[in-house]
């Protein structure tokens, strides 16, 4: 950890509560804990909430869209009752160096997603964690959350000098990266927070000038209707024909703007420790290429979502994403099996994907 915890000074906190809540969590494994208060409102992020969905951005992700259940996402009480701490924690999932032997199509999948869904994992050590809150006080009651709520973690984690919200929008923890998983532990316990931590990208825009679609309306201000994450798991339509090059050898997500950042550099000797192996590419991954998606009948999506979250992306959306990274490719060898989804697949958003990867190739030639 970059960050010495600090005593306890809370009156309401017994004595060491705060010391053992961060012994346990990395003795769990987290790398990186922080304390925020739960029952004041985070106004600022309600309003660049506010200003996201007066715009749009939010594209199809019609359930970002409800204003009062924003305002829920901010509210600690919403979550739990009597909540006076955030408890905000980060595990690593991966470093910017490629994995070792990684499958040619798991290259194209975002390192969260290459190895099994770690929902259940990180469930595990956040139940652990909030089991002893509850022994560190009289009536103390505590809620893990790993995704249960929709609560916005990144404000959270913020607040609780986790990290900072780099101008890619993600959280960075110094010394750890970016390439981590957020969890919390709500409590009615008061800890006193920790103070949140300035910015630190100073004069870099790696990450901006890195983006295949230019999806930054500016520093910190992503429109997610352009980002390769969102067009290639949430979005399930047709692609504008402008984005599609820019989808490039991405089937599943996107790193590009984590990768350049200097702050997931594996030389530098501040981002250290080793990925925990549970988050390695799933072998599975070994015996698919890309190709074989545009023809993924509902048994081999179904073997293949089970345990993983690139279920999200949908049959039809994986084989979508496949034809955009043959096309780009140029792979001519998948022309086949482009021809075959062109005139035969099921989806007509993944005949018309097919059609333009054939055009590409064929152009390219
Ligand atoms: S790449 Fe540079 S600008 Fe982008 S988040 Fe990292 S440090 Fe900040």
């Amino acid at each position: 950890m970059d960050r010495a915890p600090l005593p306890p000074t809370s009156s309401d906190a017994p004595l060491g509560a705060r010391e053992r809540i961060v012994a346990e969590a990395l003795r769990l494994g987290f790398e990186a804990v922080g304390f925020a208060r739960a029952d004041r409102p985070l106004d600022a992020d309600f309003e660049r909430y506010e200003a996201f969905v007066a715009a749009g951005k939010h594209g199809e992700m019609g359930w970002l869209a409800s204003l009062p259940e924003a305002r829920r996402r901010l509210d600690g009480e919403h979550v739990l009752p009597g909540a006076r701490t955030v408890v905000c924690l980060a595990r690593r999932y991966a470093r910017a160096v490629e994995e070792p032997d990684v499958a040619a199509t798991a290259q194209g999948i975002a390192r969260y997603a290459r190895g099994r869904d770690y929902h259940n994992g990180m469930r595990k050590k956040l139940r652990k964690l909030a089991a002893l809150t509850r022994t560190l006080g009289d009536d103390v009651r505590a809620r893990p959350l790993c995704d249960e709520e929709p609560v916005l973690e990144r404000a959270w984690a913020a607040r609780a000098g986790l990290g900072f919200v780099g101008k890619n929008g993600l959280l960075i923890v110094p010394g750890v990266g970016s390439f981590v998983l957020l969890g919390e532990v709500v409590t009615t316990l008061a800890i006193e927070p920790d103070p949140p931590i300035p910015e630190r990208c100073g004069a870099c825009t790696r990450c901006l000038d890195a983006c295949p679609t230019s999806a930054f309306d500016a520093p910190f201000v992503l429109d997610p209707r352009r980002c390769v994450a969102y067009l290639t798991i949430e979005h399930r339509g047709a692609v504008d024909e402008p984005l599609r090059a820019g989808v490039g050898e991405h089937l599943f997500g996107c790193d590009d703007c984590q990768t350049v950042c200097p702050f997931n550099a594996t030389r530098s000797r501040r981002v250290g420790g080793a990925v925990d192996p549970r988050f390695a590419a799933d072998p599975r991954w070994a015996g698919v290429e890309v190709a074989d998606l545009l023809a993924l009948d509902d048994d081999g999506f179904v073997r293949l979502r089970e345990g993983s979250a690139i279920g999200r992306a949908t049959r039809a959306g994986l084989a979508r994403n496949a034809a955009f990274v043959l096309g780009n490719r140029g792979d001519e060898a998948a022309e086949p099996a482009l021809e075959r989804a062109r005139t035969a697949h099921d989806s007509a958003i993944v005949r018309d994907a097919a059609g333009w990867a054939l055009e590409r190739i064929r152009r390219r030639r």
